[in-house]
């Protein structure tokens, strides 16, 4: 009962130790990290919806299927905050 519960979306985790990363929704929404990082109630309560039925009701959707590094699309912006997904080379240290 102490345990903190692990949380339900593994990307959603990734996402959230690596926020130089992008995710994207199983609606096709690409989601930056700090509308993932801000929405996470949101995000637990998608991924429960979809591994309960198999579906989100919800529309967005807020079940992150996937997270990636933008290495080289300068237009790629997230589509809840429409702010630009800086381009991040993987290979790079944190630099600013
Ligand atoms: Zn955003």
């Amino acid at each position: 009962m102490l345990a903190p519960s692990p949380p339900l979306n593994p990307i959603a985790a990734r996402i959230k130790r690596q926020p130089e990363r992008y995710g994207v929704s199983n609606s096709g929404a690409v989601l930056c990290s700090y509308c993932i990082l801000s929405n996470m109630p949101l995000i637990e309560e998608h991924t429960k919806s979809y591994l309960s039925s198999g579906l989100v009701e919800a529309d967005p959707s807020w079940f992150i299927l996937s997270s990636d590094i933008n290495s080289a699309d300068p237009t790629l912006s997230c589509s809840f905050c429409a702010n630009t997904i800086p381009i991040t080379s993987e290979d790079q240290d944190a630099n600013h």
